[in-house]
């Protein structure tokens, strides 16, 4: 039985649709924060790729390195966040090279965020709240301070796959109520 079910079944109809609004609004916050972070991306790609870090040139060619074989990399993106992860590939042969001063440097690659790995951003920096370690999580229980602790859970169990393995076993109903409002407050 899911979390959601156990803790959910004798709602009345108020607090249900409490819930049912804050995950859209929960889901809308998400979306929107995707949206700025592709933008973002959008930017480092194109300054990356079109500005020498060495002599700052505009002259840039693509090249292919002369590295022997091929491989992908995967990579991150900090986005405003602590833990915001988008996934990449990238082809490491190609390279950016300098016409000016020789510099030859890795292409940006350009991540795929989508408003779950957004969620699931959040719910590890919630995490890193429960653990104490990381302050950066403050400010996203300052932006969801308005969605109650029951959206949370329901949005939380959707994502749950793709947070930390300590955010999995951290993020309670119980511990959420610690830091959120709850549809059984007067
Ligand atoms: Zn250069």
């Amino acid at each position: 039985m899911s979390r959601f079910r156990k803790f959910f079944n004798i709602l009345s109809k108020e607090q249900q649709k409490l819930i049912d609004d804050g995950c859209s609004v929960l889901k809308a916050l998400a979306t929107k924060k995707a949206s700025s972070c592709i933008e973002h991306d959008r930017e480092r790609e194109k300054i990356n790729n079109s500005t020498c870090p060495l002599c700052n040139s505009n002259k840039i060619v693509n090249k292919i390195s002369n590295v022997e074989g091929k491989g992908n990399v995967s990579g991150s993106l900090y986005c405003g966040s602590g833990s915001i992860y988008g996934s990449s590939k990238i082809n490491t042969s190609e390279v950016n090279h300098c016409s000016t001063c020789g510099n030859q440097w890795k292409k940006y690659s350009r991540k795929y965020i989508s408003s779950d790995d957004i969620l699931a951003g959040w719910f590890n920096d919630i995490n890193a709240v429960y653990e104490g370690i990381y302050s950066y999580g403050d400010k996203t229980v300052e932006l969801l301070k308005d969605i109650p602790a029951e959206s949370l859970l329901v949005e939380f169990e959707n994502v749950e796959n793709d947070c930390y393995y300590s955010t999995q076993n951290n993020i309670t109903l119980k511990f959420l109520k610690t830091k959120f409002k709850s549809v059984w407050d007067k």
